[in-house]
């Protein structure tokens, strides 16, 4: 048999860590790094660290410590010198009650998985270095879980089991028998179990110095013969292998300086292939992988007017002002007093919300759904279905945030638009107060009832159907329902569905959707509503009725569901619409907010990749062609759900209440 002359070297680190490390999530940037330069000679071995048992019982020695203005300080201060985000204020608003549930469900996940595990550590620490999370909660645990792609029934089993919060124990253990009293600490050990210690934590840390430690360490232990690959990657090849990063992170990862950096990535943004996300005082940056690419080209000087500033234009504004294009919204309301409920994002809206750097805002505001039950007035179950790529947001969140990216002058409100009048090969907007707007695109985002949609499509109008929706807006601190759970009644007898849709810290929107052939209301002033709806939920579980009885006057709103065939075009002259106005959807879809902003997106990266020499008719067909698909699913969606909610019966399978595709 051949000697072998030549055994390739093998470094193990043993990592020693906890979920609520605020050094780890610095230090796992460097780790990449060392996994980039070492790759097939390194190996990771993730020992969590139990840092945190509980927040209660944590005291330092100084009693005149506060230990959330320590903690909010030191992750400050951290994070900062580091050019990461630490959403701080969680210590202040909402702590973090124990890092061990997180770590017990590292250990699920790396049942399934080992390379998931580590996905869904870092996805937990996104969620509260990011999104201040409290990822001590199941309902967060689930939704990282979801993320990456694991078995969710195995993973749950796994963490209540034991099985997971056995290995988590074993871990303790060995961090005794090692001494590790600080997070992170590194053993680095080669093929012949010798090994060296790198301790990383301190104030005063310099990372940087670290990371040339750790290759000293390497070199030591492989005598040498572990050699370091190098590459010369940009910012785009290290965005394509994560979810986003900061310009800090990037230079770590690239090796190159922050100017260079900055430089590539405007470049790239220009051409609408990476986001900018701004994440507190932090810029971060994402690859874009959604179907939007939005460049900034100045839509070769075009103005746009948008007529409605709800959710479809503001999102056209926000993009327009990232694309450097000029757009004006003209909204017929005074103000955004009066915002609406709520609704649920699907992956589709994320998206497009993505295009535009909003996805860590939304995933931050909005409150994740991981599953949908529908059960029986008597409790009994139906259906149980996880969810991935949804949350449920309210209407006014969403709002806020896409009115933070139009520029303030460019928002004219009490702007009540009246008629198009045509000219020449263009049309004009008459207001009410007799003014004339003209621009080079008119985007028509006026609802619903959209005014535009009825001048230019006269022969289309709108169906009420028999389906009715009450719907409530409630803060309601005394009822049972998971956080993470859309729950739905389906009640045969009555002909009724009574949804609950959860927005966190106990918010939620109820909705009663019934059949005006069976049931009718007196009226639709709020006693009448308030008590057609406690009468029909009599018979429910308590926390349904206890539901309903939270809510006050102004929280409840009366709801004719409509419904339209598909228009033959979105368009005429220079006059294109969208979102509801567009086509309105029946609400069992849950696409109307989703499909205004996936309208918006497309619309605009279709128009900002025109060359100059082709026609906004071009562009505009192009638009329809695109939409036109997702719109024909929708309905028939809609139309399939509102059958089946008309002829009710439990016998023939309930369909999820949710048009995903
Ligand atoms: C006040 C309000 C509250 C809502 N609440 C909910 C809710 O709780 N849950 C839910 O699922 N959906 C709600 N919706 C509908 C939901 O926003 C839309 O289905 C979805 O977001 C599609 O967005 P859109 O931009 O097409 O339409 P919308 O978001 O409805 O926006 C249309 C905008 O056009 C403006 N407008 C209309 N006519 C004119 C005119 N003549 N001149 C100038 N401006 C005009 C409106 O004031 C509005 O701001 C609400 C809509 C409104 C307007």
């Amino acid at each position: 048999m051949a000697k072998t002359l030549y055994k390739k070297p093998t470094i193990k680190i043993t990592y020693f860590t906890d979920p609520l490390c605020s050094t780890c999530w610095i230090v796992d940037t460097y780790i990449d790094k060392l996994k980039q330069a070492y790759k097939g000679i390194i190996t990771l071995d993730i020992k969590m660290g139990g840092m945190l048992e509980s927040w209660e019982q944590l005291e330092f020695q100084d009693k005149q410590i506060q230990k959330a203005d320590y903690l909010c300080n030191l992750w400050e201060n951290e994070s900062q010198k580091n050019g990461v985000c630490m959403d701080s204020e969680i210590w202040k608003v909402n702590p973090v009650s124990s890092s061990y549930p997180a770590s017990i469900a590292y250990y699920a996940a790396k049942l399934q998985d080992e390379n998931k595990a580590y996905s869904f550590l870092y996805t937990l620490r996104e969620m509260l270095f990011l999104r201040g999370k409290d990822i001590s909660q199941e309902e967060a645990l689930v939704t990282s879980a979801i993320e990456n792609d694991l078995n969710i029934d195995d993973f749950i089993d796994d963490f209540h089991s034991g099985k997971a919060e056995e290995l988590f124990k074993a871990d303790l253990v060995i961090k005794r028998n090692w001494n590790i009293t600080e997070f992170p600490t590194l053993i680095f050990f080669n093929n012949e179990q010798e090994f060296e210690k790198a301790l990383l934590y301190s104030v005063e840390s310099n990372f940087d110095k670290q990371y040339s430690n750790w290759e000293e360490i390497i070199d030591r232990l492989s005598g040498g013969r572990a050699l370091k690959k190098i590459e010369n990657v940009n910012a785009l090849d290290v965005l394509k292998h994560r979810t986003r990063l900061s310009v800090r992170q990037i230079c770590i990862l690239t090796d190159k300086k922050q100017e260079l950096i900055e430089k590539e990535l405007r470049k790239a943004q220009v051409e609408g292939l990476v986001v900018l996300e701004r994440i507190k005082d932090f810029d971060y940056w994402r690859y874009n992988d959604t179907t939007f690419h939005i460049k900034s080209n100045r839509l070769n000087d075009r103005t746009l007017g948008i007529i409605g500033g709800g959710i479809g234009g503001l999102y056209t504004g926000f993009a327009a002002a990232t694309a450097d294009v000029s757009a004006t919204i003209y909204e017929r309301r005074p103000d955004y007093n009066y915002n609406g409920f709520g609704f649920i994002l699907l992956k589709n809206g994320i998206d497009a919300l993505d295009a535009i750097g909003l996805k860590n805002e939304v995933l931050k505001e909005g409150n994740s759904i991981n599953r949908f039950t529908a059960i029986e007035p008597n409790g009994e179950l139906i259906l149980e279905r996880y969810l991935s790529d949804c949350l449920a947001i309210r209407r006014k969140q969403l709002l806020t945030m896409l009115l933070k990216g139009n520029k303030q002058e460019n928002v004219e409100f009490n702007r009540h638009f009246v008629e198009l009048e045509a000219n020449e090969d263009k049309y004009q907007a008459r207001f009410a107060d007799g003014a004339i707007v003209e621009s080079d695109i008119l985007i028509a985002s006026d609802g619903i009832n959209s005014k535009i949609r009825n001048q230019l499509f006269p022969d289309y109008q709108l169906d009420a159907v028999t389906e009715r929706e009450i719907v409530g807006l409630v803060h309601c601190e005394n009822v049972q329902f998971p956080d993470d759970q859309f729950i739905k009644i389906v009640d045969t007898e009555q002909g009724v569905y009574l949804g609950v849709l959860p927005l966190g810290n106990s918010d939620f929107i109820w909705f009663i959707q019934f059949n005006e052939t069976i049931q009718a209301v007196n009226s639709t002033d709020f006693s009448d509503l308030f008590e057609f709806s406690i009468s029909l939920a009599a018979d429910y579980p308590n926390d349904f009725q206890r539901i309903i009885s939270c809510t006050k006057e102004n929280e409840l709103f009366y709801w004719t569901s409509k419904r339209m065939d598909l228009l033959p075009a979105f368009h005429d002259k220079n006059t294109v619409i969208i979102g509801d106005a567009a086509h309105p959807l029946l609400p069992f879809t849950s696409q109307g907010a989703n499909s205004a902003v996936e309208d918006a997106a497309t619309l605009m990266a279709i128009l900002t990749n025109q060359c100059k020499s082709e026609t906004l008719e071009t562009a505009f067909d192009d638009y329809y062609e695109t939409r036109k698909i997702s719109i024909q699913h929708y309905l028939k969606e809609g139309d399939l759900l509102l059958n089946d909610f008309v002829n009710l019966s439990l016998n023939k399978g309930f369909n999820l209440p949710l048009s995903i595709h």
